[in-house]
Parts: structure tokens; sequence; C-alpha cells
């Protein structure tokens, strides 16, 4: 039995088999081949062996993520047969007589040292990609498999850390539970673990090549601590913990259909944030009265190229029937910072947080833009969508988005095609859009708070940065302030608020959501009806 503690992000309880993603950064060993020849045709079987598991990744991600999204794993496949790369692995075995394993992470240093280097930023981009296929090699040759483990059966996921794009590639249904190394609570990762409503541990000091694929785990999101190779005692009492949470979860789901509604009558919304249309099912399962933000910068993830102007629209137009007549607010593309998506290029920052990101990327590139806001405005006539603009810090902006808009709309007239105008609201997330929020209000519909980053650029403080969790104080005064400012500004203007960052979630805080006049509350889907029952118990005002 090892236990060990971290930070917790969701609240749950998991028991299964562990899988590591990933493996442990060994050093790799230069040691003396006795037979080259036989290292050579090592690296051919890897080869082999690597292609198969790169066909098989294809397949499925055709299935679940689309042609776009898959089209990586037929990249990799043929830099597998790459002469040039091949040659220079057996090159270097024949010549320094060394392991294959040696060979083929020496030479994939090389290649990705190569390609960085270069000025093409297709060609930079692709120095990624040879270390991908190398570390895969070296993860064949040295018998320790597929690095993205196709979960087939329920499983708690434990890696150094998740990018946000590992996490949407993930299959989500067989997860139990994730822990990782590293990574903060204010993440995004950490978000997509609350949004997949299960428990998640951060900043988990383990050491990965202590552990092993199939033993099993308890992960305890209430106390914050994961057990590796439970005692009989310590599996029981996970049992019994884990049934008293489904059995509250049954309480809960009592809660289905009733309002949102205090003692007093007062009501409020409450949507669900969402990553994808395959987060749709828990935002219905958990009775969002909406979707008050769609991410829709997951749908650029993961992928080498722009998600077309038609998978946009397909995307959006399945949300918007999906939700029959609630409202779906589409944020419009929030990539940049930690959200890095290939087919962008981005440039390294000093400050990624506060660089080339969100709608600064759109309003430099507004044929990006463009693309996007043609599938919203062509998917608003089958439901209602409303968009709303992400970190957006001066009225500037706002203008020229509306301009931008408006050559959208011309476009699509041109086009005859079928589209409409919806509600167009903002992110208010920066301290400037809070200092400027009546001028804001009079341009706009709504305004949806994102108190992650608004905490983030409010207290200076890096939400990814682990070391800083404990001074990431979303309750400081100063957040609670600017909160009750903007709820007053769009009133005054006529215009609702709601709160769309993790805060809202924030059962201590509801009350005071409520007494502030807040009209909104948009979280994740696993937290609508603890949120329900928790406005259902305010006494009232
Ligand atoms: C926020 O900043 O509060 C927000 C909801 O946006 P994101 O977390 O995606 O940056
Ligand atoms: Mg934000």
């Amino acid at each position: 039995m090892i236990k060990f503690w971290g930070k917790s992000v969701y609240k749950g309880i998991a028991l299964g088999p562990v899988v590591l993603l990933g493996s442990p950064k060994h050093p790799i060993k230069r040691k003396k081949a006795l037979s080259p020849a036989s290292e050579t045709q090592r690296v051919k079987n890897a080869v082999e062996q690597s292609k198969e598991q790169l066909a098989a990744l294809h397949e499925k991600a055709l299935k679940e993520v689309g042609k776009a999204h898959a089209a990586i794993f037929e990249i990799h496949q043929m830099m597998l047969e790459d002469e040039d790369y091949l040659d220079a692995i057996y090159h270097m075995i024949r010549t320094e007589g060394v392991n294959a394993e040696y060979a083929v992470a020496v030479t994939g240093d090389n290649f990705s040292d190569i390609f960085a280097g270069m000025d093409d930023d297709y060609m930079k981009a692709r120095a990624a990609d040879v270390k991908d296929i190398s570390d895969r090699l070296v993860r064949n040759l040295s018998g320790q498999g597929d690095a993205a483990p196709s979960l087939s059966q329920p499983s708690i996921l434990v890696a150094e850390d998740l990018s946000p794009s590992e996490t949407v590639q993930l299959d989500k249904k067989n997860i139990l539970a994730f822990v990782t190394v590293h990574g903060s609570t204010n993440s995004h990762t950490a978000i997509l673990a609350r949004m997949m409503n299960i428990p998640a541990l951060v900043g988990v000091p383990l050491k990965l090549d202590q552990l092993f694929c199939g033993m099993s785990a308890i992960v305890d999101g209430f106390s914050g601590s994961v057990i590796f190779d439970p005692t009989d005692e310590q599996a029981k009492a996970a049992k019994e913990k884990l049934q008293a949470e489904l059995a509250n979860q049954q309480l809960l789901l009592k809660l289905k259909g009733k309002e949102n509604v205090t003692l007093g009558g007062r009501k409020i919304n409450i949507y669900a944030n969402i990553g994808s249309v395959s987060d749709i099912g828990y935002a219905l399962e958990n009775d969002a009265g909406g979707i008050g933000l769609f991410r829709s910068e997951f749908l650029y993830l993961g992928k080498t190229s722009f998600p077309t102007e038609e998978e946009q629209l397909q995307a959006y137009r399945q949300a918007a029937q999906m939700l029959a007549d609630k409202n779906v607010i589409i944020r419009t593309l929030d990539i940049g910072a930690d959200k890095q998506a290939d087919s962008f290029h981005l440039d390294k920052e000093e400050n990624p947080a506060m660089g080339y990101r969100a709608i600064r990327i759109c309003l430099k590139q507004p044929e990006i833009f463009k693309i996007q806001l043609r599938a919203i405005l062509r998917a608003c006539v089958y439901g209602n969508l409303s968009i709303m603009y992400p970190m957006i810090t001066s009225v500037w902006e706002v203008k020229e988005i509306f301009r931008i808009v408006k050559e959208v709309q011309e476009e699509l007239d041109k086009a005859q095609l079928p589209y409409r105008l919806p509600q167009q609201g903002i992110m208010i997330e920066t301290p400037a859009a809070v200092m400027i929020c009546d001028e804001l209000a009079k341009m706009v519909d709504f305004f949806s708070i994102g108190t992650n980053d608004l905490t983030q650029y409010t207290l200076a403080i890096d939400r990814q940065n682990e070391k800083l969790d404990d001074f990431y104080q979303p309750h400081h005064p100063a957040i609670l302030k600017m909160i009750q400012m903007v709820v007053e500004s769009a009133h005054r203007h006529g215009k609702w608020a709601g709160i769309c960052g993790e805060l809202g979630a924030d059962l201590s805080l509801t009350e005071e959501f409520v007494r502030m006049g807040v009209d909104e509350l948009s979280v994740a889907p696993s937290m609508i009806l603890k949120l329900r029952k928790r406005v259902r118990e305010i006494q009232d005002i």
C-alpha cells in the first residue's frame, strides 16, 4: 500500500485498476549491441508494431472525432516509413554498435532538433511528431506498449501531466479518475475533469516508476488522497463511501424537473458549461436549463488543421437541436495560453496568458474568425443559439467584432445561405472590462463573468502555476465587488449577467450571488443539481 496526497479538482470516489499514461522519463542507456543485425531487426519489428498501433488509433479516431482529427495518425504512419530517418537509425547501430533503443532515441532527438530549427512553421511543428514516433518506437522496443492506451475497461488514469488536447482525445467513458503529478486546480485539464464528473487529483508527488499498469488504486477526491495497492479494509471502506456517494446522487436526481427557485420565490437560471457536443449528454442528464458556455476552442484542439465551416456548423447545429428551444451560448475561439492548437502555429511567448490569445487572435486573423462566425450564424436557424466573445478589454474590440459580423452577414446574404443573427454577449474576465462595463453594457445583449481569468488578471496570479494555488483566491473581496459592479451595470442597461467561471459552482457563495442579483450560473454539469438544491434552501432576501 502506498498513499499520496494531492489537490482535489473534483470531489468523488473511484476504485479500479491503474493505467499509466505515457512512460516515466527514464534516461535511455547506451549499450554495446551484441549483434547489430539483430538490433536492426528489432527496430524493423518495432516499426511494424508501431504502424499497427497507429492504424488502429486512426480507425478509432475516424469513428470518434472525424477525419481531420484522425489525420495525425496517418501522418505518423508515413513518418515511420521515412527512409532518411530509418537509415540514420540503422547507420548508427551499424557504425557505433549501439542498442536499438539508444539509436532510435538519439536519431529522434537529432531529427526533432533539425525540424525545430527550420523557418517554416509547418516544418517546425513536425519536431513534436518526430519525437512522438521515436518515443513510440522506444516504448515498443522496451516492451512498454502503447502510450495512449485505449482504455478497454474503466480505469484510473495516472500521468505526469495532461494537456487539454490530450484530455479531449481520451476515451472518457472508461475513465474512473485522473491523478497527475503536475497541474493546477484552475487549469483547463482540471476544468475538463470537473465537466466529466470524475474524481481528479493534481499535484500528486508520485514517482511513476514505482507504479505499474493494472495495479489497483483508490482515488478519494474528498480527502485529496490516492492509495495504490490498497489493503482489503481500505478497499472495503472505499466501496462503502462510493455507495453512499451514489445514494447521495440518487437523492439529487429527485430534483430533476424542479425549478431553481429560492424559498422566497427568486428564480435563477442554472446552465451547463461544455467543451464539446459529446458533453451535451451530461448537461441534459443533469437537467441543465441551457448551455451557458460552449468552449468552442476544443473543436480546434488536437488537430493539425482548422475545423472547416461545415464541421463547425454540424457541431453547433447538433448542439442547438439537442437543446431544442433552450439557449446555447457558444463562446468563440479562446485559443492560446494553455490551450495550444497545432494548426495555429502560435509562437512561444514569455507571457502566454497575457499574450496572443482568444479575441486577439480572432481580430488579428479575421479569416479564421469569420469561418467560425459563418458557422454559428448559419446554425442559428436550427435553435436558440447565442454568441459570446472572450477576453474583451475595450470598446473598440466590440465595435470591430460587430464590423466583422456585419461583413459575415453580407457574405451569407450574397451566397444566399440561411442564417440568423443571434444575441451577442461578452465575457467579463479582465479588470478593464469590469471598469468599463457601463459602456460595454450599452453595446451587447448580456454579460457572462469568467471568474477564472478575472481572478488571474485581478490578483496577478497565473492560473496555470501550481505553486500559486494557495494565492489564487476567487473569494477575494476585489473579485466579489467586481461581480456586484458588473451585475448592477448590466441591470441598469436592461441586460442580464451570469457567471460561467468555476466560482459560479461554489456553493458557499450561492446565497451571495442570488443577493447580488446574478441572473444565471453556468457550471459543470455535475454541479447543476447540487446548485439547484442549494438555491432551493435559500431563506431569502
Ligand atoms: C473564465 O475565464 O472564467 C472562463 C469561463 O473561461 P476559461 O476558463 O475557458 O478561460
Ligand atoms: Mg477565460
